[in-house]
């Protein structure tokens, strides 16, 4: 298992981790297999969309944030239990494909870290099998 550091700048943020998972895969020996992406935080997610244009990323943020308003009445006492709430909407994992050593993504896709309660330092695993 692979340990990447991601740091994070804002509240909340999207993240483009996908060099690193890539860099991850070719230090692996793994020509076939799966590539699994992990969160352990309760207040941020891994997704994969869009990484063309950044409106897509900035529509999701705002879209969420709409939805999942940061004041409400919430009986959560840390007062950020929207980002709880964001976290367990998007997930914590995502998995893979490898074929030919390289990952198997879309022409457009990217693999995000989504940041609900930073800006923090945060780490992702990743196992490649
Ligand atoms: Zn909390």
């Amino acid at each position: 298992m692979e340990e990447i550091s991601v740091k994070t700048s804002s509240r909340i943020e999207m993240l483009d981790i996908t060099s690193q998972i890539r860099s991850a895969i070719s230090k692996s020996d793994l020509q076939e297999g799966v590539c699994t992406v992990y969160c352990p935080h309760t207040t941020a997610a891994i997704t994969i969309n869009e990484n063309a244009d950044p409106d897509v990323t900035a529509d999701i943020m705002q879209k969420l944030s709409k939805m999942i308003p940061l004041h409400e009445n919430y009986r959560h006492m840390e007062g950020n239990s929207d980002a709880h709430i964001k976290s367990s909407l998007i997930g914590n994992s995502v998995q893979i494909i490898v074929s030919g050593g390289q990952l198997k993504l879309g022409t457009w896709q990217g693999i995000y870290f989504c940041e609900f309660d930073g800006p923090r330092t945060r780490h992702v695993w990743v196992s490649i099998k």
